[in-house]
């Protein structure tokens, strides 16, 4: 029965419940953490071989790795972006190891000189806005701010952000220079894009000429199950509906290979890449061309790192399983609850009852247990309905994912069952 629908005697016996599990999941002196998604030592392990790459030094093009130069990356490492993200080579730059720091970079360049397309760098506006589909990642969200742009939030939905309030928003405020949007299975909700999502934002009229779509797809062949999500060909959708510059695409190896090792891309129309090629060459000789040639002989292709995450998939599938498995047993019958069963990337999205999820994560570092602090996926941090809490199960080891989720369910009960007054 729903927890609200409890005689207030049984609530009170429901709390007593739950303030006993706790006390006891308190004694367990439990330490997990379910904080961050990061890949485990074994998904890791599947890339070790990387450790002892390249063999040689000599790219496909002659091209000397261990020299510098090459500021676009190599032709081989940006083939195998484009073939993952279905964008001509040409339109990718194969870069550093982050593809957060192409993110910096590019609105760090947008505010300085301005992007394709501008009238005027946007730092010398009074007010540059950024619509934040919510819940979303955090770090998009503190790079945005800390660079002094005000973050408006718009809601995501399972194919994407909601096109109706942003399309009514761009429209009429020229403020709103960008938003950010991860395409595929977004961090945290697990949200997938819509060819037809992706084709309104693509197309839709803007207040602001240099508005910007910043398009992270950071999860592009994250795939949980074996159906493999295509993402919405963006740079196409753009170029088509006559704003090519309107998209900057972002993706990296970082949850494929090495998390601190990997290689990233930035990707859009010609005038993007070339906007973006240029600002870097003030500040860079070249990427690190050694690590990326490792890559391209670990991978050979795109099909090779198709195949490479299937192995992650085996391997990470199992914890998604157990903590829908742990939400579906212990929160269900209760009707205080909500979550997210993503096909793909790195997080479960749990909604709990509202007013409660900053008590959830106090009861649960109580416990041992680290969860990301409530309304970390909000703008600013903060989240109207105190409600939201992202999980990430892919670092554990199984039996710490089962723990850990084991104690959420106990510490969102018994808030659950404080908030009502049992
Ligand atoms: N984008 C998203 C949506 C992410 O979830 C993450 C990692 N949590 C990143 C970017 C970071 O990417 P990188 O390691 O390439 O900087």
């Amino acid at each position: 029965m729903a927890l609200s629908d409890l005689a207030p005697a049984d609530l009170t016996a429901f709390a007593d419940a739950q303030r006993a599990a706790y006390a006891e999941l308190k004694a367990q002196g439990l330490k997990l953490d379910l904080t961050r998604g990061k890949p485990s030592p074994e998904q890791l392990d599947l890339s070790e071989a990387l450790l002892t790459l390249p063999t040689g030094h000599v790219a496909a093009d002659g091209t000397d790795v261990r020299n510098y130069g090459g500021l676009a990356g190599l032709p081989e490492m940006r083939q195998i972006f484009a073939d993952l993200l279905g964008i001509p080579a040409a339109n990718v730059v194969a870069a550093g190891s982050s593809s957060l720091t192409l993110m910096h970079d590019t609105l760090v360049q947008a505010l300085l000189y301005g992007r394709p397309g501008s009238v005027e760098p946007w730092g010398v506006e009074d007010v540059v806005r950024f619509l934040c589909p919510t819940p979303g990642y955090d770090r998009h969200f503190a790079l945005a701010d800390r660079l002094g742009i005000e973050l408006v939030p718009v809601p995501i939905d399972a194919d994407g952000p909601d096109v109706e309030v942003v399309a009514e928003l761009v429209a009429g405020d020229p403020t709103i220079k960008g938003m950010w949007l991860v395409p595929t299975y977004s961090n945290p909700t697990g949200a997938v894009c819509s060819e037809e999502v992706a084709r309104a934002l693509a197309s839709m009229p803007t207040a602001a000429p240099d508005f910007t779509i910043l398009w992270d797809n950071a999860y592009a062949v994250h795939h949980l199950t074996e159906t493999e999500v295509r993402t919405p060909d963006i740079v196409t959708l753009c170029a088509e509906a006559g704003n090519p510059d309107r998209v900057v695409v972002f993706a990296s190896t970082s949850k494929i290979t090495f998390a601190g090792a990997g290689v990233a891309a930035l990707a859009g129309s010609e005038a993007t890449v070339a906007a973006y090629l240029k600002g870097l060459g003030f500040y860079s000789i070249g990427p690190d061309k050694v690590n990326q040639l490792r890559h391209v002989e670990f991978f050979g292709d795109a099909a090779g790192v198709r195949a490479h995450m299937a192995k992650h998939r085996e391997l990470i599938a199992p914890k998604f399983a157990e903590v829908q498995r742990v939400l579906a047993e212990r929160l269900a019958e209760h009707g205080i609850a909500e979550w997210t069963d993503p096909v793909g990337g790195y997080f479960v999205n749990l909604d709990v009852l509202d007013g409660t999820a900053r008590r959830v994560v106090e009861l649960a570092k109580e416990a041992g247990i680290a969860l990301t602090p409530a309304g970390s996926a909000f703008p600013y941090g903060e989240d109207p309905r105190n409600r939201n809490i992202r999980l990430a199960p892919t670092l554990p080891p199984l039996a710490e994912v089962t723990a850990a989720m084991e104690a959420v369910a106990t510490c969102v009960l018994l808030a659950a069952a404080e908030e009502l007054g049992g």
